[in-house]
């Protein structure tokens, strides 16, 4: 039973993706995620809670924040601003001490209403693409209840849904909320369980006995499997077409994303090292991998 009016962590909404889902889409990010893919181009949606961030090319060196927020120890090292991150909860002012915006909190608490009026200005870009609301993350099914009320309010004011997912939660969570859903879209990385835990810190039998559940229990719901092609990772043959053929079997689409580098920055706005180095896909070797995968689907 899905609590009424509960509050969830959003740190993002974006609109006008084409990217998400079908159509146009409203993403909303919710905060917090189970897995730690060590190249997660989103780190700052990781940690459940709301957290600082800072921006080095928007500092003015006021020094406010130093001043200002003794509770987070902040300082100054080799022209970086250094914080205490595992300070739970930040003041409540902690927003509105910086002039510039370089440092800011990411993630804010707001009710399923809250998110869809902001959700509702695209409505009009739906009707036309058949687009609507995409729940995304981190990893939006941590916030069960929020984004089941959030799913149901939507499909009650007749938008269409989509959900995002790494597919690690509770097999009766992931079945429940997908009844609120026109489309589902979730990540398979690895299917060897040694190396999903090596790469992303979790067990990926959860997430492989949910997607055969949720079939099962919506034999109709259109379902996209996507992987994210990672050099070193997942970049050869056999682990794609292993994944290709699953899809194939649950009777989902299939695609593979090219490992992009675009969240290297948040790291540092985060106080964080990039654990992939420097590491590279080229266009080439992605494209031969998406031509060995289509085939896999028109002959399997
Ligand atoms: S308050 Fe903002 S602009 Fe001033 S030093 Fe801190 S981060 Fe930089
Ligand atoms: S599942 Fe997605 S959001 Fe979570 S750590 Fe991995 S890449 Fe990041």
């Amino acid at each position: 039973m899905e609590t009424l009016m509960s509050i969830g962590i959003v740190f993002n909404i974006q609109h006008f993706s084409v990217h998400d889902g079908h159509g146009i889409r409203t993403v909303v990010f919710l905060k917090g995620c189970p897995l730690r893919c060590k190249w997660c181009a989103n780190p700052e949606s990781q940690k459940a809670y709301p957290e600082m961030g800072w921006t080095k090319k928007e500092c003015i060196g006021c020094g406010g924040c130093i001043k200002e927020l003794k509770v987070l120890a902040c300082c100054f090292e080799q022209e970086r601003l250094i914080w205490n991150a595992d300070v739970l909860k930040l003041p409540d002012f902690a927003d509105d001490i910086c002039p510039s915006g370089a440092l800011h909190v990411i993630g804010k608490c707001m009710s399923a209403d809250e998110v869809l009026a902001e959700v509702e200005k695209d409505q009009k870009f739906y009707e036309n693409s058949e687009g609507g609301l995409t729940l995304s993350g981190g990893e939006p099914m941590m916030q069960d209840a929020f984004a089941g009320e959030l799913l149901a309010k939507a499909k009650s004011r007749h938008m269409r849904t989509s959900m995002e997912t790494c597919g690690f939660a509770p097999t009766d969570t992931a079945v429940r909320l997908c009844r609120h859903l026109d489309e589902l879209i979730m990540d398979i990385k690895l299917l060897d369980p040694d190396r999903h835990k090596k790469w992303t810190g979790a067990d990926n039998g959860m997430i492989l006995r949910n997607i055969h559940a949720i079939r099962e229990a919506y034999p109709d719901l259109p379902i996209l499997v996507r992987t994210p092609v990672i050099p070193g990772v997942n970049d050869n043959e056999d682990e794609l077409i292993n994944i290709a053929r699953l899809a194939k079997k649950l009777n989902a689409g299939y695609e593979i994303l090219k490992y992009h580098r675009l969240g290297v920055s948040k790291y540092e706005s985060l106080n964080r090292e990039y654990p992939m180095g420097s590491i590279e896909l080229s266009a080439e070797r992605f494209e031969q991998l998406k031509r060995i995968v289509e085939q896999v689907r028109k002959t399997y």
